[in-house]
């Protein structure tokens, strides 16, 4: 079974974010089944065959592949977003390290860097003013 935490915006009590950790050979919860929805969800599920990390929030959606499945399950089982963060800043996009507490897309202000044209990176800003990298 998929362990996943949502974490909430600390500014409004919205979803600011949810983080998902599927075992290998677990499928993304299916839709239903006539032929059409289930080739759908065979796209969906294409990674299935391999552990991932699915972070969805307002400020970015990404699946990730290349993780420690145990430290992350460690970490995410208990909802600690530092450790997360620890592990890899992308798993949790949507937390300020110095506030200690994540915000919604409302309160997060973002923009993307690009490097000669090609975009290079992701960041943003807390309501309190601090700055992070979300993704590259
Ligand atoms: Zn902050
Ligand atoms: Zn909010």
């Amino acid at each position: 079974m998929a362990i996943s935490q949502v974490f909430t915006c600390d500014r409004c009590g919205a979803q600011a974010g949810r983080v998902a950790l599927y075992a290998r050979g677990e499928v993304t919860p299916g839709r239903t089944r006539h032929e059409i929805d289930s080739v759908m969800s065979a796209m969906d599920n294409s990674g299935a065959e391999r552990a991932r990390v699915q972070v969805e929030s307002d400020v970015v959606n990404v699946t990730m592949f290349e993780f420690d499945v145990a430290a992350t399950l460690s970490a995410l089982s208990v909802g600690d977003a530092r450790a997360l963060h620890k592990l890899d800043l992308e798993f949790v996009p949507f937390w300020c390290p110095p506030c200690d507490a994540a915000f919604c897309g409302r309160h997060w202000v973002t923009w993307d860097l690009f490097d000669d044209g090609f975009f290079d990176e992701k960041r943003g800003r807390c309501p309190a003013g601090h700055e992070r990298r979300l993704f590259d």
